[in-house]
Parts: structure tokens; sequence; C-alpha cells
């Protein structure tokens, strides 16, 4: 007996039958005697189908009022959950994000979690409801509506967790755990039976979707075990927490990221200060540049590449184009072509070679490396984007992953 936070992604509530699946899940963990408190995101493709909406109405719709917009499908999803858990006869009742105390900052489409006010929902686990939350979804000190950025409802459930004690918080998806690479693409990928919260936030930042970044990092910081696992079949997923039993692999995942773009800042002047000017006007913006390229300086001249989201990449060229002449350079050129792979392990740390053997395996694919970033648990390299699924592939075969089974 405990308080558990579930939450079911997209394709979990896609229709009626999924619906009515998800049921089962929560009633069962409510008559083993448990608190249940369950984050649902939208059915299906609603949030895409939502963008597309707009757009037919308003490309550059207001980012304020896009967020009205996408929290309607969370709403639809939670009612939808708590009338097929009312007709199960249990006890059930559903709350939207504002309504379940979510307060946010106010950067629409991407904002963050300021608090959560767990009254009402305390009140509710109380009264031994069955409470469903919208998930992505809060509200700002204005009383406006926002969501937390694709993906947020794995945030918005760790937040609860975290807020309520709970004793677990399990993410229910499409998968049966969190892979060493993406098991659509990739056909060797194993299942990995836990992983620490560093890791997982390295793979999720990197692209490895199954988690949203930020609910790895509130993990991590409120010390909520996470498991992810399947909503289909009934069987353990895997557990992301502080550290794991014993480090068997080398690396635990390979992960490629397609929201990315290079910019190259060519004929700099090579003197001080250039660098600090160029990344403080994206610094200003809240563009992230990801991995940075300098090349030497040679007839008192230099380049800067670096990358950014390809999400940021036109305001990032408008912005550099503005202040050109303060900058200096003779031509700022952009490549989207690309994309990113990286491999993540704590492992690596201690063991000479990780590098070599992830650049073997390019080279021996015919792969060229734009540009390459490491830290002491990941490497990246930058790649032409036709390259991408044909070096996740030959990267994740030069590892043995089953060591770790
Ligand atoms: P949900 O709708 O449940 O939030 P998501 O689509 O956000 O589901 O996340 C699940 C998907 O993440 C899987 O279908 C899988 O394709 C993808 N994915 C990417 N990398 C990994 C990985 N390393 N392990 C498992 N799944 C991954
Ligand atoms: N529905 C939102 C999205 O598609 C949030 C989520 O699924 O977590 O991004
Ligand atoms: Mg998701």
């Amino acid at each position: 007996m405990g308080l558990i936070v579930q939450k079911f992604g997209g394709s979990s509530v896609r229709d009626a039958e999924r619906i009515n699946n998800v049921a089962g899940i929560v009633t069962g963990a409510y008559m083993q005697g448990n608190s249940v408190v369950v984050v649902v995101s939208a059915q299906g493709d609603t949030t895409d189908d939502l963008i597309e909406k707009a757009a037919e109405i308003n490309p550059k719709a207001s980012k304020r009022e896009m967020d009205m917009l996408l929290a309607a499908g969370e709403q639809m999803s939670s009612a939808l959950l708590a009338m097929a858990i009312e007709r199960l006869g249990f006890p059930v009742i559903s709350l939207t994000g504002w309504q379940a105390g979510f307060l946010t900052h106010s950067t629409h489409g991407a904002a963050r979690i300021r608090s959560i006010d767990g009254e009402r929902i305390r009140k509710e686990l109380d009264s031994n409801q069955i409470v469903v939350v919208a998930g992505f979804q809060g509200v700002d000190r204005f009383d406006d509506i926002t969501t937390l950025g694709r993906g947020g409802s794995d945030t918005s459930a760790v937040a609860l967790a975290a807020e309520l004690r709970a004793d677990v918080c399990k993410i229910y998806t499409d998968v049966d755990g969190v892979y060493t690479a993406d098991p659509r693409f990739v056909k060797g990928a194993v299942k990995l039976e836990e992983i620490t919260y560093d890791e997982m936030l390295e793979l999720a930042s990197l692209g490895a979707n199954v988690l949203h970044n930020r609910s790895v990092e509130m993990a991590k910081r409120y010390h909520v075990t996470l498991e992810v696992l399947s909503s289909l079949e009934q069987k353990p997923g895997t557990l992301v927490k502080e550290a794991v039993k014993v480090e068997k692999l080398l690396i635990k995942g390979v992960a490629k990221d397609e929201n990315v773009a290079r910019i190259a800042v060519i004929g700099l002047p090579d003197t001080p200060g250039i660098a600090f000017k160029i990344f403080s006007l994206l610094a200003s913006r809240k563009i992230n540049v990801d991995i940075i390229l300098q090349s030497i300086g040679r007839h008192n001249t230099k380049d800067i590449s670096f990358t950014v989201p390809l999400s940021d990449k036109d305001s990032a060229l408008e912005l550099l184009h503005e202040k050109f002449d303060v900058i200096g350079a003779e031509r700022i050129e952009a490549d989207d072509n690309v994309v990113k792979v990286s491999i993540v392990g704590a492992g690596m740390q201690s063991n000479p070679g990780v590098a070599a053997k992830m650049f073997e395996a390019l080279y021996d694919a015919n792969i060229n490396i734009q540009m390459i970033s490491t830290s002491e648990i990941k490497i990246s390299v930058l790649i032409d984007r036709k390259d991408g699924n044909r070096a996740l592939t030959a990267v994740h075969d030069a590892f043995d992953f089953n060591a770790g089974k």
C-alpha cells in the first residue's frame, strides 16, 4: 500500500479501447490498496493535429493562444479516462493542470514548473478518489494557461510524484522500457533493467524521447524512483535511479537527435572577445548552443561553428545578421542537413578507447564526422542527416550490450 503516480502517454490512450485498458491498470493499482494519481497525455496525435489546425488559420499564432489550444488535448483525455474509470464503478475525478495546482513560469510553449499546490489533490485522495490529472499544462501568475514543452506530461507526473512524496512514478508507454537505442530504428537494441539518472538525462537530452529530459532532471533532484514500462504488456520495465547495482556496460545507449542545425560564422577577426560577443547574443534570446568548434586563427581571421536546436535556427540567424557589423564576420552560413549521434554511459569515464571505437564504426560505415563533442559520460558527433540511421546502427553494433543482460 502506498501512493503511486502513473503516467500514460498519447499512444496508451489513443482510442476507446486503449482508454479502457488504462482504466483497468489504474483500478488494478487502486484495488491493491494504493492511492493513485494518474497523469495523461493527449490522445494519439492530437497535439500534432491541433498544431496543424492552428497553422491553417494563423501560421504565426501567438504562443499564448497556442497553449490555450494545446492544453485542450490533455483536458479531453483526462475527462475520457475518468469516464472509463467511473463506468467500472470506482470513485474518480479529473482535474486540469491548474485545478491540480500547477503554477508555472510564463514562457508559453516551454514553461517551467514553479510550484505545485497539492492541496486539492490531497483532499481528493483523502476521500478515496482516484485522481486523473491533465499533463503538460499549468497556469502562470497571470492565470494564463501554459504548456511545458513537447513530451512534457512526463515532467507533470514526476513533479506530482515529488510534491506528493509518492513511492514510485510509473511512466507507461508504447515500449516496455528504456533500450540501448530506439528499438524502432535499431534491430539489436537491448532493454536495460536499470539506468542512472545522469545517464538517462544525457540520453533524453540527446534525442531519446522516451522520457522528457526535464522529468529526469526533476526525478534526480527530488529522488523520485521512475519506472518506464509498457501499458500493453504486464512485465517489469526499466528503473531510473541514483545508482545501479553493478556497472557491467561500457556504454548504456546510443541516441540520435534530429532537432539540430549548424551555424558557421566565417572570417571573424582573430582578437579576444569574439566568442563572448556571439554567444552572449544567443544567450540573450535563450538559444542553447551545443557543440562549438573554433578554427585556429590564420591571416588574422578565424571561424566559429556551433550547433543550435533546429527550431531556433531562424531566430539565431536573424539575430546574427542584425549584429553582423558588431561581430565583424565576412559571412554566416547555416546547414540543417545534419543530425547528432551520441553514445552515453558512465562506464566510459574509466575506459580509454571508447571514442576510438565509435569513430572506427563510423569510418567502417564510410560516414564523415563534421563536429565532435565530449563530456565525462557522452560523446556526440555531428554528421550528414542522410547518414543518421546508418550511423545509429553502426555505432550500436560496435558495442556489446548483451553483457548487461
Ligand atoms: P509517450 O506517448 O508514451 O509519451 P513517446 O513517443 O514520447 O511515448 O516515447 C516512447 C518512444 O520513445 C518509443 O516509441 C521509442 O520509439 C522512443 N525511443 C527513443 N529512444 C528510445 C530508447 N532508448 N528506449 C526506448 N524508447 C525510445
Ligand atoms: N501532448 C503533448 C505532446 O504531444 C505532451 C506529451 O505528450 O507529453 O507533446
Ligand atoms: Mg513522451
